[in-house]
């Protein structure tokens, strides 16, 4: 960029410039004087100068001024009658000359001044487009920086959305405004669809569950008349080798920018294996539902001796009831207080054998999980009962270690009486062939954080820490009419109640089968 010449000073204000002029003639004026009388003649070519001068430095107003203080100065100094303001006719034409000649010269530096002036305008001007042309560029560039910058966000970001597209399993969709698909992407083939074939059609026309799930298509497409966006819509179709397809999908609306609806757009996954994952999850819930009803319903005949026993002894105690009752009736006398007394007895009788047989019942009863506040020293108890004579005939000696309360816990009473008589029988079985020491089975149950811990403690044969593992699995047994089964149900239950069952070996003989159960946070119920 060319730049201006230095030395271009600013417009004086009008009085410095007149006052300048007379200064300038003032000036004129005393040296001229001071020459004259000093030399030869006076050089009026001073007068000239500080009329120029003037001119030049304020314009034509300054200028003409000074040409006129300039004239009178040299009419009254200069020309004759001196010192007079009346003129010699003979000085006329020099007077005339010398007005004439400071006049022209005082328009002309005038001329120039404003020329000078006009020039110094201009370049101020110049000056400030340059500058605002230089602030503009400093806009403009600053514009396209950050053009630039969002140009490039915005391939970032389309890449990234590429990327996520083209590395994922899903498929991208867009259908129409009478919703048949416009697009599909090729993801769809990996599920072993052509996406052409899907073309044209609406989803509607092609989901396979429609007759089935009509409530769920009817909400659907209603969604759809709404212009409403849906998330993991699930729907299964056929495929072209007639396998089901389980499909899961997602879209909203699109609009332009006037308001018109132009679609959906959304993104599909094929599900299928989640689906049948979960199918297959049941079925082996139910598989294992149903074994572990068959070992509780074994379990139970294995208890024959305590059942009998336990029905028998009430049963035995109503005869004995019955016949005195007889008796007391068949006196000359009947004594009414004892019948009542023997009637009372037999009712008590006949309530604990129903209970027996209610516990029996429960235990071979095919029941879904029914997660209930329990007390689990009550429980403990009512499972003991079932095999007590069991014990007693095997010749073990229990030791229950049970604090007097403990907080409920949440649980399926059927299912963890099972997990306690298994772990119950297996002790006693382990101590079947101890005979140089007692056979102690000792109970324990205490709270353990947000847990309760049940442990059952043999004095058997124990277990090899090597083995601890196997003993978990399925159709692992080392007895010989066993099923293998007990252990790998009873950690299942107590897995599903969100606890841990686990093996140890005690430090002398014997080995300790312990679990954790959940306290209950719910209020109890009753059952
Ligand atoms: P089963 O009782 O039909 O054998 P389980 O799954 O209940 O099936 O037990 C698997 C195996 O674990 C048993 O055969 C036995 O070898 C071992 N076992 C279970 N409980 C004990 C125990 N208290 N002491 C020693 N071994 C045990």
């Amino acid at each position: 960029m060319t730049r201006l010449p230095n030395g271009w000073w600013p417009e004086p204000p009008a009085l410095l410039g007149y006052a300048v002029g007379a200064l300038l003639v003032g000036a004129a004026l005393m040296v001229a004087r001071w020459m004259e009388a000093n030399f030869v003649g006076a050089p009026v070519s001073l007068f000239s100068c500080a009329v120029l001068l003037s001119g030049w430095f304020g314009g034509f107003g300054p200028g003409l001024f000074a040409a006129a203080l300039a004239a009178v100065a040299f009419e009254y100094e200069f020309l004759m009658p001196l010192h007079s303001f009346t003129i010699a006719p003979n000085e006329l034409p020099r007077y005339a000359v010398f007005s004439t000649f400071i006049f022209v010269l005082a328009l002309l530096s005038g001329a120039q001044h404003r020329v000078t002036q006009s020039l110094r305008r201009a370049r101020d001007e110049l000056d400030g487009t340059v500058r605002k042309l230089t602030q503009t560029n400093e806009a403009l560039r600053m514009e396209n920086a950050e053009r630039e910058r969002a140009q490039k966000e915005l391939r970032d970001s389309e890449q990234r959305f590429r990327d996520f597209a083209e590395t994922g399993s899903d498929w991208l969709w867009e259908t129409g405004p009478d919703h048949r698909f416009t697009r599909i992407s090729d993801h769809l083939k990996i599920a072993g669809v052509e996406p052409e074939a899907r073309l044209g059609q609406t989803r509607w026309e092609f989901g396979m569950d429609g007759a089935t799930e009509k409530e769920k298509w009817t909400a659907h497409i209603a969604a759809h008349e709404l212009r409403e966006p849906f998330r993991d819509f699930v729907y299964s179709l056929l495929r072209p080798d007639q396998s089901i397809m389980y499909v899961k999908t997602s879209g909203r609306p699109v609009f332009d920018d006037g308001g018109q609806f132009l679609g959906y757009r959304g993104i599909g996954s094929d599900i299928t294996a989640e689906v049948q994952g979960r199918e297959a999850e049941r079925a082996l819930r139910q598989a294992q539902t149903e074994l572990a009803h068959i070992t509780r319903v074994t379990t139970v005949g294995e208890l024959t001796a305590s059942i009998v026993h336990e029905v028998n002894q009430p049963l035995a105690a109503i005869a004995t009831n019955g016949e005195a009752a007889l008796r007391f009736l068949q006196r000359s006398e009947p004594d009414l207080q004892e019948v009542h007394e023997a009637l009372v007895g037999m009712i008590a009788d006949s309530r604990r054998a129903g209970e027996v047989i209610q516990r029996v019942r429960a235990l071979c009863r095919k029941s879904e999980l029914q997660l209930v506040r329990l007390d689990i020293g009550e429980l403990i108890d009512d499972s003991l009962l079932l095999v007590q004579r069991e014990m007693r005939d095997h010749h073990v000696s229990l030791r229950r270690d049970l604090p007097p309360t403990l907080p409920p816990v949440l649980g399926d009473r059927v299912q963890l009486q099972q997990v306690i008589i298994n772990l119950v029988l297996n002790a006693m079985e382990a101590m079947a062939s101890v005979t140089d020491r007692p056979r102690d089975l000792i109970i324990r149950s205490r709270q353990d954080g947000d847990h309760v811990l049940v442990a059952v403690e043999d004095s058997g044969t124990g277990i090899d820490p090597a083995q601890i593992d196997r003993l978990f699995g399925s159709f692992y047994t080392t007895k010989p009419g066993g099923l293998g089964m007990g252990l790998s149900i009873c950690r299942s239950i107590i897995e599903a109640h969100g606890g841990k069952l686990w093996a140890s070996p005690n430090a002398g003989p014997g080995a300790t089968f312990q679990f954790t159960i959940q306290l209950a946070t719910a209020p109890l119920e009753r059952t």
